[in-house]
């Protein structure tokens, strides 16, 4: 895998512009270890696959969206994966307002994470 590709730097950054939650279900992800992340969060291994930290395009690769700064955010694999598992994948914003309304219901991510206040720093 090529380092440091230009989406990979564009993922980064808007990842550390949203703290390392995940745009669309705003739980917190992980970029290269996903055991301190189990640890952290009190999950599988397994279930911690979930929240990787991915590039989300907002608008979609195969619309004409192209790697820019404003239009790569971060998302959890999870949310990325269901988003574009659609035949007729929504746009950003309707696929948000989805995400968000089956969190409030629970019924979003199969796991849930045991919140811990993340040290600062
Ligand atoms: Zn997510």
């Amino acid at each position: 895998m090529k380092s440091n590709s230009r989406i990979q730097i564009l993922r980064r950054r808007a990842a550390e512009n949203q703290r390392w939650q995940c745009y669309y279900c705003q739980q917190p992800m992980w970029e290269t270890d996903p055991k301190i992340f189990s640890a952290r969060f009190r999950v599988t291994d397994r279930a911690a696959l979930h929240f990787r930290c991915t590039a989300e395009h907002l608008e979609a690769r195969c619309d004409g969206g192209r790697d820019t700064e404003e239009n790569v955010v971060a998302a959890c694999l999870y949310c990325n994966k269901n988003r574009h598992k659609r035949k007729r994948p929504k746009d950003a914003v309707s696929y948000g307002d989805l995400v968000r309304s089956r969190m409030e219901q629970g019924r979003w991510h199969p796991v849930a994470l045991t919140h811990i206040t993340a040290p600062t720093g």
